[in-house]
């Protein structure tokens, strides 16, 4: 089978952008074309003939480093396809059953965390398309407990980014603590918050939503799909905020967005890893009960519910397909942002 594979970690190579990790060699391609055996899936598992994979912030951030996984790899956890054998013990999901794939891949089922339904902090949590292989491939294993049925409404590249983006961004919707009324602030607008402001529309009509981003591509998608205002992160908005997602990979974001809080509000940062440092100053950032809490993973409870919400409120999924063997280019494109709803590799 065809798979594109990380085997050392790289800073990928962007025109006009300063080195930022010296240590790392610099790549255009850093994921190599290969041609490996299909892999057999194990008990429990199931082999799934991919044919949408989403590529995400995430795989940027596993490519240079920032998020530690077994190498060599092959990444992506945003996996639609459909089930091509099944290891034994298999009972809930069939051949040619069409099945999804997100970010987590395997958790303990016994510490104080998965038994309380929060696996997504479990402290041995194990993630597709790092600490196992993903769907940047025609084929990938995962284990029948974390694939997911997905809603009829969406074809299979518009279903994949609904796997991760989709499904963090609710979980980062739920974390806020969202009333309707609130005024909520959406700082970056990628594959993630084009999903969820939809879904904050739909669950909290009368709250106001403002939307940061430096690209007046995503303000007119964002606009379009029902912000109330929309400019730059650095814009004076017409009103502060009650809560608010980070969605950006920039640490000057995470400071700002705090600025723009009233008084006991609460800012979600959903994203990994900062490319660059936050700095805060207590007084300006934190002081009246304003709150900052970070986004960690998935549950499957995440996922299922998300993909519910999302069928059933027709989100609407923007993406641009790139073949498998140009994922260099798909990562690229993330990396540098701009890209107007979500990057999907078709196998
Ligand atoms: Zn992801
Ligand atoms: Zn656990």
């Amino acid at each position: 089978m065809k798979a594109m594979v990380l085997r050392e970690c790289a800073e990928i190579k962007v025109e006009g952008e300063p080195r930022r990790y010296p240590s790392l060699p610099l790549k255009d391609d850093p994921l190599e074309l290969m041609d490996l055996n299909v892999p057999e899936p194990g008990f429990g598992e199931v082999l799934i003939r991919v044919s949408a994979c989403g590529v995400c912030q995430t795989d940027v951030d596993i490519v240079e480093g920032r998020r530690v996984c077994k190498l060599p790899v092959i990444l992506g956890h945003q996996a639609v396809g459909v089930v091509a054998r099944v290891g034994g013990g298999v009972s809930r999901v069939g051949v040619g059953d069409r099945v999804g794939v997100a970010w987590i891949g395997w958790s303990c089922g016994s510490c104080n965390y998965c038994v309380r339904g929060e696996e997504n902090l479990c402290g041995s949590f194990k993630a597709t398309g790092c600490d196992f292989n993903g769907c940047y491939a025609e084929y990938m294993v995962a284990g029948e407990a974390y694939v997911y049925r997905l809603p009829g409404v969406y074809d299979d590249f518009e279903a994949a980014p609904l796997l991760c983006a989709g499904a963090i961004g609710y979980r980062a919707l739920r974390l806020l603590g969202m009333k309707d009324g609130l005024t909520l602030g959406l700082f970056g607008f990628g594959a993630s918050a084009h999903q969820i402001i939809q879904v904050a529309r739909k669950l909290y009509p009368s709250s106001r939503i403002l939307v940061f981003t430096r690209s007046r591509e995503h303000a007119t998608l964002a606009e379009s799909l029902g912000a109330d205002w929309a400019g730059p992160p650095t814009a004076e908005p017409p009103e502060k905020l009650d809560r608010a997602v980070d969605f950006t990979p920039v640490g000057e974001v995470t400071a700002r967005a705090l600025s723009l809080l009233k008084p006991g509000g609460r800012l979600v940062v959903n994203v990994i890893r900062k490319r660059s440092p936050i700095a805060l100053d207590y007084t300006e950032h934190l002081w009246m009960e304003r709150e900052v809490k970070s986004v960690a993973n998935v549950t499957r409870r995440d996922v299922i519910e998300y993909l519910e919400v999302a069928g059933r409120a027709r989100v609407r999924v923007t993406v641009n397909v790139y073949k498998l063997e140009d994922a260099n280019e798909a990562l690229k494109r993330v990396k540098v942002g701009g890209v107007t709803g979500a990057v999907v590799l078709r196998p």
